[in-house]
Parts: C-alpha cells; sequence; structure tokens
C-alpha cells in the first residue's frame, strides 16, 4: 500500500474549492488561469509530502521583487517515488525543510504555508481576483500542482507567473489535482 497524506494536516477544512470557485484548479481569473489548487491554512503551518519521492527543484513563487504586493514565498518540485512521471509542486511556502536532491518520505515535513499577499500594498489597480482574496480573512494558503513530466519551469516562457498561466492552452503535463488529492484522505494522513 502506497502511503499518502494530506499535505496540510492544520488546513481549515479537508477539502479543496469547487470547479469555478475561487482557488479552484484552472479557475479563470479573466486575463489569467490558476494551475493548481488552493488549500487554505493557517499561516506557518506545516506542510508534508504527500507521497515519498526525491527533490527535483526548488525556487522563488512569489516576491516583491515580481509584483510590489507580494510576500516572498518558495516552492518545492518532488517526483514521486511510485509513479516517477508525477511531479507535485507545493508552493506558496514561507520556509522550506528539504533541498534539492534529498530522498523524502511520505508524510515528512518540507516546509511551511507562506503568506503570498502583502493587503497593504494591493491598490484599486490589482487585479479583482487578489481584491477577492483580500477581502477574506484567512489569506495564507498552500498552492498545490500535479505534473505528468515535464513540470513547468518558473517564467522559461513567459505564460507562468506565480501560480497561474497566462494563455489559453492548458500545459499538457499539468494535471487536475482533484482526485490525487482526495485519494490521500481514506489511505493515511490525518
Ligand atoms: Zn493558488
Amino acid at each position: 500500500m502506497i502511503m499518502k497524506y494530506w499535505p496540510a494536516p492544520d488546513s481549515h477544512s479537508i477539502d479543496i474549492p469547487s470547479p469555478g470557485l475561487p482557488g479552484s484548479f484552472w479557475e479563470d481569473r479573466d486575463d489569467r488561469y490558476h494551475c493548481g489548487v488552493d488549500i487554505y491554512a493557517p499561516e506557518g503551518s506545516g506542510v508534508l509530502s504527500i507521497e515519498g519521492g526525491k527533490v527535483i527543484d526548488m525556487g522563488i513563487s512569489t516576491s516583491p521583487d515580481i509584483i510590489p504586493y507580494w510576500h516572498k514565498t518558495c516552492y518545492v518540485l518532488i517526483k514521486n517515488k511510485n509513479k516517477p512521471d508525477h511531479i507535485c509542486k507545493y508552493a506558496e511556502l514561507g520556509d522550506t525543510k528539504v533541498k534539492v536532491g534529498d530522498f523524502i518520505q511520505a508524510g515528512q515535513l518540507i516546509g511551511h504555508v507562506g503568506l503570498v499577499l502583502d493587503s497593504d500594498k494591493i491598490t484599486k489597480d490589482s487585479p479583482p481576483y487578489i481584491q477577492e482574496i483580500k477581502k477574506k480573512e484567512n489569506g495564507s494558503m498552500l498552492h498545490f500542482e500535479l505534473y505528468e513530466s515535464p513540470p513547468i519551469k518558473t517564467n522559461d516562457d513567459g505564460n507562468y507567473l506565480g501560480g497561474n498561466w497566462f494563455c489559453d492552452l492548458k500545459p499538457k503535463s499539468l494535471l487536475d489535482p482533484t482526485d490525487y488529492l482526495f485519494s490521500t484522505l481514506n489511505k493515511a494522513g490525518p
């Protein structure tokens, strides 16, 4: 049996936004699409690897150097051991507890939930979906993406930024992670 864990055990609910709702997969944000799902959880709460694998890449998710209303957050890419063409991206982390090349156990702590939006710097000119997130009390989340190799490399062709895709054509390797996430609930985890 493959052990699987819900990646944010302290999330406000063990659930993800329904299709079409803010934070859902491929949510249409007018000029961009949402590449993953948002799992709302307290800032600083733990993020666990869903299953065993290897850390293949890490880097910056968001930074005030890119957009002024962003705080700095990071991402971790893990290639799953069980199905090596399956790659999980854990993004918008405030800190990370692993490094590239590490072999990770199912349920291992890989980092903590960060806070992307700097409310003081959001203006009326910021995108409408950003204004909506600002209104929410719980603005911190794990942004999770799932790929069948190869994953999108951050910013490599200008279509991907901060978990969004600025083009109508969905990248072929990008998967809807809904079923995968729900499959964690009847195996192990919280
Ligand atoms: Zn997101």
